[in-house]
């Protein structure tokens, strides 16, 4: 196993020809296993320098982040015959935002006409369909209701209907709320939209089996490897890796090197919440192009003391500003959650972002909040039946009170790197719309 992998290395990493031991030393930490090699240390004072005393690779593409989005675009990447180096800062890959999800298969409602998140949700979330059964990823496609309890709602019920029919969302269908009832003898609505579309995934599944069909295809995955940096050489972009390990002894004010340059023609910075930390770390990037990024946290709450779920479809209120409501969402093993709200919390610093150092922790206290909430359409919701569940953070362009922005992808021709791929925004849909995107990538910048 071992030596098929190095094997299969050897035509994606190309052999360092000046330090043998170098070359090692990345082989061996490709398979998780650091080895400090005393003749590849570092001699740069900086980590954006362009020393060529730090050891240098050259690799065909590399895909930074292994969440949902990075994966799939690996895979995409990988099954057009480009050779892949993943480079993820943790352990193993999906342990972000991807892993903290609502693991919904959206329809492609709610997004403004022709925006990149309509467009990638609807593609998205069919080529989702079609890959989960192809490949036989648990998941189901159980539809959702979204509702107004109030008259006042309606109005905004109906531009939901007309934004989600002109996006070419299949099969919505306004209900009176008698019907809806019917359907849901739990719920309490005046109307409410019915998407028969939507679905949930088991998005673990997923993402190992795309890792598991992109390293079939070639790709390699690295982990505990932080990318810090980069910059242009020739028609190349360097990015600098340093082991992820080595960022936690960082004390916050010393010099950071690279231990590694990887040299390519494609990167593709995909790391979710530190996208913008990171691309801001690309010396050549035109200024002003990396815009600002906020971040709402999203809680859940579980369901405890019932059996059985009180709803067969996902419930959603009307969307509330930075989200979409809290939501009665049911996993794939009848688990029903409430959530996720929306707290504005302050960034970490860049290095913090890298190593996932985010407050992803539950409020109990909140709870209070969602009763009220979730009893607008749900007010058979006992008292102490929620628990805190686990939390997400989205990582949004745009504040609070704001407009909602679209997925921002951004290539040579906007911040001025040949081959440098920034994707920033990635909050939801982006589990649905992962694949689209990979597809997106691999058509207007690979060909
Ligand atoms: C609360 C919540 C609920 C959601 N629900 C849904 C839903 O139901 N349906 C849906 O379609 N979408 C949903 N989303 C959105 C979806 O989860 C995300 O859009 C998607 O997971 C983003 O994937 P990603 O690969 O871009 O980012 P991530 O999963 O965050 O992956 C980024 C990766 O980059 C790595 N990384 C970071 N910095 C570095 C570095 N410097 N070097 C190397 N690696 C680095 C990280 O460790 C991480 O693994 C939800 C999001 C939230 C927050």
């Amino acid at each position: 196993m071992l030596k098929q992998t190095v094997q299969r290395l050897g035509g994606c990493i190309s052999a360092s020809r000046r330090n043998g031991d170098v070359h090692m030393k990345w082989k061996k930490h490709l398979f998780g296993n650091w080895v400090r090699s005393m003749s590849s240390k570092p001699q740069s004072n900086d980590n954006r320098s362009t020393s060529y005393s730090v050891p240098k690779e050259r690799v065909e593409c590399v895909v930074i982040g292994a969440g949902v989005v990075g994966i799939a675009v690996a895979r995409a990447l990988a099954l057009k015959g480009r050779k892949v180096l993943v480079v993820e800062s943790a352990p193993t890959f999906g342990t972000g935002t991807s892993s903290r999800s609502s693991e919904v298969i959206h329809a492609g409602i709610y997004y403004p006409a022709n925006s990149f998140k309509a467009i990638f949700c609807v593609r998205g979330r069919d080529m989702l369909y079609e890959y989960c059964s192809q490949h036989d990823i648990p998941h189901k496609q159980i539809g959702k209701l979204i509702v107004a309890t109030r008259s006042s709602e309606i109005p905004k019920l109906c531009d939901i209907l007309d934004r989600g029919i002109q996006n070419g969302v299949d099969g919505l269908k306004m209900v009176d709320g008698v019907d809806a009832m019917k359907i849901e003898p739990e719920l309490q609505c005046m109307k409410a939209i019915l998407s028969p579309v939507t679905g949930i995934v088991d998005s673990h599944s997923l993402m190992l089996s795309l890792v598991g069909e992109a390293e079939n295809h070639g790709a390699t995955f690295t982990y505990n490897s932080t990318v810090i940096g980069g910059h242009v050489e020739g028609n190349d972009i360097c990015v600098h890796v340093t082991e992820t390990d080595r960022l936690k002894e960082w004390k916050g004010t010393s010099i950071l090197h690279p231990e590694l340059l990887l040299s390519s023609k494609l990167i593709v910075n995909s790391t979710g919440l530190s996208a913008p930390a990171l691309a801001n770390r690309f010396r050549g990037l035109k200024s002003g192009v990396v815009p600002p990024s906020y971040y709402a946290r999203g809680c859940y709450f579980t369901l405890s003391n019932t059996k059985v779920s009180p709803f067969r479809h996902l419930i959603y209120p009307i969307p509330e500003d930075g989200g979409i409501g809290v939501h009665v969402t049911i996993d794939l093993n009848g688990q029903v959650k409430f959530g996720p709200n929306v707290e504005w919390i302050d960034s970490v610093d860049d290095i913090s972002s890298f190593q996932n150092k985010f407050d992803y922790s539950v409020n109990p206290n909140r709870a209070e909040r969602f009763y009220p909430e979730i009893r607008k359409y749900y007010p058979n919701l006992k008292d102490g039946s929620l628990e805190p569940g686990y939390s997400g953070i989205r990582p949004k362009l745009s504040g609070p009170s704001q407009l909602p922005a679209d997925f921002v992808i951004q290539g040579e021709e906007i911040h001025g790197i040949p081959g440098l791929i920034n994707l920033f925004g990635i909050e939801s849909p982006g589990l649905t719309s992962s694949m689209a995107i990979a597809e997106f990538i691999c058509t207007r910048f690979v060909g």
